[in-house]
Order: structure tokens, then sequence, then C-alpha cells
């Protein structure tokens, strides 16, 4: 190595740039249901879409899926061209063990509806967490990094609280610091503002449109269609397990080409 060469940067709080999402022909059922009937879907770098659609589609478990948290019938995810929780071998695909899909899921950080916060961990212990677990990461590299993501959501001054000591914007602003902490490629969002009281929600969106702005890909499931039309650079439709229509949130929310697209924005807008 040459005298010359650069010190390493500082490590960034969120990634630079987001990671390319390819998720093709995915089938899914649960006993006879079949709650994704073939979808293909491309994300590309640094783009955000946003996922609407009515209660059952099988928006969660598109999420679900893009994660391993949910396995597959058919089809496959890929993320950077690595498949998401198997190896491939010539023509068979083979799960990855445990420990291999936990340190592949850092890559994507995911927020859930309902917080999901470990309750007796404080809000910076929450967000150290996995980079130190499923990472290995030493606690003193991570420990400010999750102090300068409390302070990115807004929260520096909550470091030392409990789950139950925070309101549920907070809670939820905890959880995307969380998901940032892992220093992810994607980000997906499973509805992050539906379990909150309305005047709580605005803090919330408010986050995610910043992370929007800030170059990482992310998948937004959100019933907030004004929000949609604000940060999507796709919107999807999804009913009965398939994407019926996709396109800019132009061409999607204000020009709907299917009748079950419109019924549908018909009663949430
Ligand atoms: P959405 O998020 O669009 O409301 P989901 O992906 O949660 O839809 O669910 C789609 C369908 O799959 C629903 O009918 C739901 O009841 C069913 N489902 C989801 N998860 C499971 C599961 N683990 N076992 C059985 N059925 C499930
Ligand atoms: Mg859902």
């Amino acid at each position: 190595m040459s005298a010359t060469t650069a010190p390493a940067a500082a490590a960034p709080v969120a990634p630079a740039t987001g990671g390319h999402v390819e998720v093709h022909g995915v089938h899914k059922s649960y006993g006879t249901l079949e709650v994704l009937a073939g979808v293909d879907l491309e994300i590309r770098p640094g783009e955000v879409t946003v996922v609407i659609g009515p209660s059952g589609s099988g928006k969660s478990t598109l999420l679900r899926v893009i994660n391993h948290l949910e396995k597959v019938d058919r089809g496959f995810v890929a993320i950077d061209d690595a498949l998401i929780g198997y190896s491939r071998r010539g023509d068979t695909l083979r799960e990855l063990k445990e420990k291999q899909i936990l340190r592949q899921r850092t890559q994507i950080g995911f927020v859930f509806q309902s917080f999901n916060l470990f309750p007796h961990l404080t809000a910076l212990e929450n967000v150290v967490e996995a980079p130190v677990s499923a990472q290995g990461r030493r606690r003193s590299e991570v420990e400010p990094e999750a102090r300068a993501l409390l302070a990115r959501v807004g929260l520096a001054d909550k470091a030392d609280a409990r789950p139950r000591q925070l309101s549920g914007g907070q809670q939820q602003r905890v959880a995307i610091a969380r998901a940032l902490a892992t220093r992810p490629k994607v980000l997906l969002f499973d509805e992050p503002t539906s379990a909150l009281d309305p005047e709580l929600v605005g803090e919330v969106l408010d986050v995610i449109k910043d992370l929007a702005r800030g170059g990482t890909t992310m998948l937004v499931v959100t019933h907030e269609i004004g929000f949609a039309r604000e940060i999507a650079d796709q919107v999807v439709f999804m009913d009965a397990g398939r994407i019926v229509e996709q396109g800019p949130p132009a061409d999607v929310l204000d020009r709907p080409q299917h009748a079950r697209t419109r019924a549908f924005l018909e009663k949430v807008l």
C-alpha cells in the first residue's frame, strides 16, 4: 500500500447506494390458498417503490419473502445478483444455513407495522443489537453510530428509554434507526404508520421521506396515498396475489388503467 493512500472515510450511518432488487416468478401458498400467484418486480438501486392494495392481497407476504422470513414455493428473490436464502450449485438451489440467512438479512432493513422492538432493551441497545450479534462488529464501534442514528430520527435524548416509555411514533422511529444500523442495501416498510395515533403519523412519514431522499432502495407498503405520491418512483397495485398495475405515481394513482385499481383508490382516497 502506498504512503499516499487516503485513510478510510468515517463509517456512514446510512448506505450511500441502495441495492438492486429482483423478484422473479414468485409463488407462495399457505395450504390451498395461493397468496403470491407469480410476482415479478424490479426495484432499481436507490428507487422507492410503494405497494398498495386491499387487505389480504399478499403485500406483507411479498415483503416477507424478500427477507426470507417466508420461503418461496417457486421463483426467486435476488439483491445485487445474490440469491436470498439460497446458494446455487449448477442447477440446484440449497437453502443457506440459519447463520448465513441472519447475516444476509442484515442487508435488508425491515420495519414492521407493530414496531417489534425488544421490550427489555433500551432504544440504544435495540439499535446496537443486530450489528453486534449478526454482523460480529465491535460494540465500541457500533455504539457511536447507533447514537448518530437515534439523532437522525430525532431521538438523541431517548437513548436510555425502554420501548414502553416511548410513544408509538417514537418507538417506530427507534425501529427505523434499528433497521438502518446494519447499513442495509434495502429497506422494507410494512404499513409503518398503521398502528399509530393519527397525530403521530407525520413524524414517522417525515423520517421515511428523509431516507427516501438519501438513495436507499426502499419498498414501502402503505395506505397513505398522498405520501406515496410524494416519495414513490413507482407505485405497485396488488390484488389477490398478483401485481395488477404498476408505474409512476402520476399514472397509477391519477390515471389507473384497471377497474380494480380504480375501485381500491376510490375507497382509500
Ligand atoms: P396483506 O399484507 O396484503 O394484507 P398478507 O400477505 O398478510 O396480505 O396475507 C395474504 C393472505 O395470506 C391472507 O389471506 C392471509 O390470511 C394469508 N396468510 C398470511 N400469512 C399466513 C400464514 N402464515 N398462514 C396462513 N395464511 C396466511
Ligand atoms: Mg399486510
